[in-house]
């Protein structure tokens, strides 16, 4: 990419979330994301600097290379680079996504002011060489959110060791009419290792996506997507059926994400993997919709090295849940009133660096008392933080249709396709977040209650 000769006309518009917006290159296997403000928030409130843009994108990417890649494993993340990119070229590419944008995101406006963007591999295609086949690559996002229920002692309502935070946080975005219909998705079904519950799960998010599903290239019609996978799935159970039926096709495609989700990341793996196990007690939810009577090998665990095994690990380096959190939160900020310079030593807000790496496995051990006590309490703050950040990612899944010549063999179980697994969207969650995440949790638990108790 030759910054100084950006033309907008090479980009389209790609997608968005909540904090940034992603084109992509017509040709290359790129994508760039900028970042989105609050639209209200015009241009002379924001006093932020090109310089301060700057730093901020910075932090983004160190804290996914230096932070979430180490810990996630390095060859499901892919952090970029950081980019200036010409004024020009990002106004007129702000003009042209407009139109595409959906309704429900334009409360915000795409940064056309620092220049600054995040420049990464195009995660919805696969590299060039298992492009031979005609169809294009089929990709999968899903965002799974928290895959256990937590175990902390400091947790005072029953109801989270029993009915895990997504399915309770559904009654309150009905509620507050962010949805309109329930998903019966659950994510400690997909998290379970046992492909019946995951089966159960991915088609659930098929019905309900939210935006917790997205099929690239696809409407979230399920008719459509029938018709769209079709010609994937030709020769399902080795016969040749042109008029397979829908309910055929979707099942076959069902399977081939779960495997990819139990895979060590491509399609190149083989042999029996070392299982990850957590205890029995975490790993089903009350309110899931797959029935406890049919749960038959109870608890198989994830394959160590599956993507779903690493995003887990992290997750569960919130240990304390936001109950526990909240009180240290509240003393590093009563001690950083009286000593403000210490922000920096503590690494509030970064550098996302080694040294905030050993803080946050420092929050670990942090009870053995072998910690100085600000440090001790603002590292576990800090693994807090990265496992919110790792119960908000995403997980793509790019399938390519490859030749049965060509097809490898260790591959038997999805034969004729070859595919890769990423994570992304793993932003630093702000330190200032916590007291947000606290009321939040138990605005979402006390509806919940309400919602599901009958009054006395
Ligand atoms: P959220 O609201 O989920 O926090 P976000 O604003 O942080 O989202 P991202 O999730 O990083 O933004 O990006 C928005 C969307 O752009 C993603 O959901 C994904 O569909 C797409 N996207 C992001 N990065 C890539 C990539 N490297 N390759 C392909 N698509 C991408
Ligand atoms: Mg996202
Ligand atoms: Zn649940
Ligand atoms: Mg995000």
């Amino acid at each position: 990419m030759e910054l100084d000769k950006m033309d907008e006309n090479d980009w389209k518009y790609h997608g968005e979330g909540n904090k940034s917006l992603v084109v992509s290159h017509l040709q290359h296997c790129q994508v760039l994301r900028l970042l989105k403000f609050p639209s209200e928030d015009s241009a002379h409130t924001r006093q932020q600097t090109a310089e301060q843009a700057f730093r901020h994108i910075l932090n983004i990417m160190d804290y996914s290379k230096y932070i979430m890649k180490p810990l996630l494993g390095e060859k499901y993340v892919h952090s970029g680079e950081v980019v200036r990119l010409p004024l020009d070229f990002v106004r007129e590419l702000s003009l042209k996504v407009q139109q595409e944008r959906p309704e429900l995101r334009c409360d915000k406006v795409m940064d056309t002011f620092s220049g600054c963007g995040l420049c990464l591999p195009n995660l919805t295609q696969l590299p060039l060489q298992h492009l031979r086949d005609h169809r294009p690559p089929i990709c999968v996002e899903i965002k799974p959110k928290c895959g256990f229920l937590p175990w902390s002692r400091q947790i005072t309502k029953e109801c989270k060791r029993k009915v895990c935070r997504f399915c309770m946080h559904q009654h309150y975005k009905l509620a507050n009419g962010k949805w309109k219909r329930l998903s019966r998705y659950c994510p400690l079904d997909l998290f379970s290792g046992s492909k019946q519950r995951m089966y159960v799960a991915l088609k659930n998010l098929l019905e309900e996506p939210q935006n917790n599903l997205k099929i690239f290239k696809q409407q979230p019609d399920l008719s459509e997507l029938i018709q769209h996978l079709r010609p994937y799935f030709l020769h399902t159970n080795g016969l040749f059926n042109g008029h397979q039926p829908g309910k055929a096709v979707l099942s076959e495609f069902v399977q081939l994400i779960c495997s990819a989700l139990l895979s060590g990341g491509d399609s190149n793996r083989s042999g029996e993997p070392r299982k990850m196990h957590i205890s029995e007690g975490r790993v089903h939810c009350e309110a899931s919709p797959f029935p406890r009577e049919l749960i038959r090998n109870g608890n198989p665990g994830l394959p160590k090295e599956s993507v779903l095994s690493k995003i887990l690990q992290v997750q569960m380096l919130d240990n304390l849940d936001i109950e526990g959190v909240y009180p240290l939160y509240k003393r590093v900020e009563q001690y950083l009133e009286e000593f403000p310079k210490e922000r920096n030593r503590l690494q509030v807000d970064g550098p996302y660096n080694e040294s905030f790496m050993d803080t946050v496995k420092n929050g670990l051990k942090e009870d053995d008392g072998s910690v100085e006590y600000a440090v001790g309490k603002a590292s576990l703050v800090h693994q807090y933080r990265v496992a919110m950040t790792a119960k908000d990612c995403s997980i793509m899944i790019t399938f390519a249709p490859c030749d049965e010549d060509e097809e490898n063999e260790l591959n038997l179980e999805n034969p004729g396709f070859t595919y890769s697994v990423s994570i992304l969207d793993l932003d630093p969650k702000p330190y200032e977040g916590v007291p947000h995440q606290y009321k939040l949790d138990s605005k979402i638990v006390n509806y919940y209650l309400r919602s599901t108790q009958a009054l006395p």
